[in-house]
């Protein structure tokens, strides 16, 4: 296992429909692995489809949130923070904001995994890709995380360019529209996360590339770290070459969240 400083703040737990394990293990597997900090994001229950394998029920929300607290009282010495996942979907933002708000999140990742109906990260409908022009999904896929940024729901948008991770490429050069995003985040006061679990993917290859996490750096886009764990042995997963990653688009630094507020810390030597 690596030892690594730097806190994973991307944690699913078995109530999301595909994850194992128990919740506590998770936390068992990050203290034992000397992690500063950890949170845990699971994805909260969807509001324009029901499929119990891709996020937890409605009924369990509460149920999430009682957990991690109580994993709090157990482990009094070891920061643990409460975090969710939220899907953007355009449709449903009056009832995603309405269960954000019932809770005292740490903080609120964002992610987009759906163009319109097409759940696009789904091995079970990547065909569509092949009947689509790429430049089109990237253009659809980032308009969307910069739609989903300016709403000021989300802290941190998780997984940034999670639409190439079947490996499909933009024929055209994105830089432009990449530096809007920046932007965007920017404005929008919304940080990102560098995420392992592409790595794991067909794409094999941390979400955001480097030429991405370059542009957000040149912008000044602040930073958080996630393995994206859905299993107790995945906690901090490849978190050293997360850590290049970071240092190699030119961070020196990162952040943190409680209570929704944002604490910069150093970037540890490599
Ligand atoms: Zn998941
Ligand atoms: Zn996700």
């Amino acid at each position: 296992m690596d030892m690594h400083p730097l806190p994973d703040f991307h944690i699913h737990t078995p109530l999301c429909g595909h994850a194992g394990g128990e919740i506590e293990e998770y936390v068992l597997a990050a203290r034992e692995l000397g992690l500063p900090e950890m949170g845990f994001a699971d994805h909260l229950p969807l509001f324009h489809i029901e499929d119990p394998t891709l996020a937890m029920s409605h009924d369990d929300l509460p149920l999430y949130v009682r957990q991690v607290e109580e994993l709090q009282q157990k482990y009094p010495d070891f920061p643990i923070r409460l975090g969710i996942e939220a899907d953007y979907i355009s449709t449903h933002m009056d009832d995603i904001a309405r269960a954000l708000a019932s809770y005292e999140f740490d903080y609120i990742y964002g992610s987009v995994h759906f163009i319109e109906s097409w759940g696009f990260d789904q091995a079970r409908f990547k065909f569509e890709f092949d009947r689509r022009d790429i430049d089109d999904v990237y253009e659809s896929y980032f308009g969307l995380v910069m739609d989903a940024a300016r709403t000021g729901l989300y802290d941190i948008m998780t997984h940034l360019d999670v639409v190439k991770k079947y490996g499909h490429r933009p024929v055209q050069d994105m830089t432009g529209l990449y530096r809007e995003v920046a932007r965007t985040l920017k404005k929008s006061n919304v940080a990102i996360e560098l995420n392992a679990s592409g790595l794991h993917k067909p794409v094999g290859e941390i979400y955001p590339s480097l030429e991405i996490l370059r542009i957000m750096n040149e912008y000044g886009v602040p930073i958080t770290f996630g393995s994206d764990a859905h299993k107790p042995s995945q906690v901090a997963r490849d978190f050293d070459r997360l850590h290049r990653h970071a240092r190699g688009a030119g961070y020196t630094d990162y952040v943190t969240f409680r209570g929704r507020e944002r604490i910069p810390r150093p970037l540890p030597a490599e």
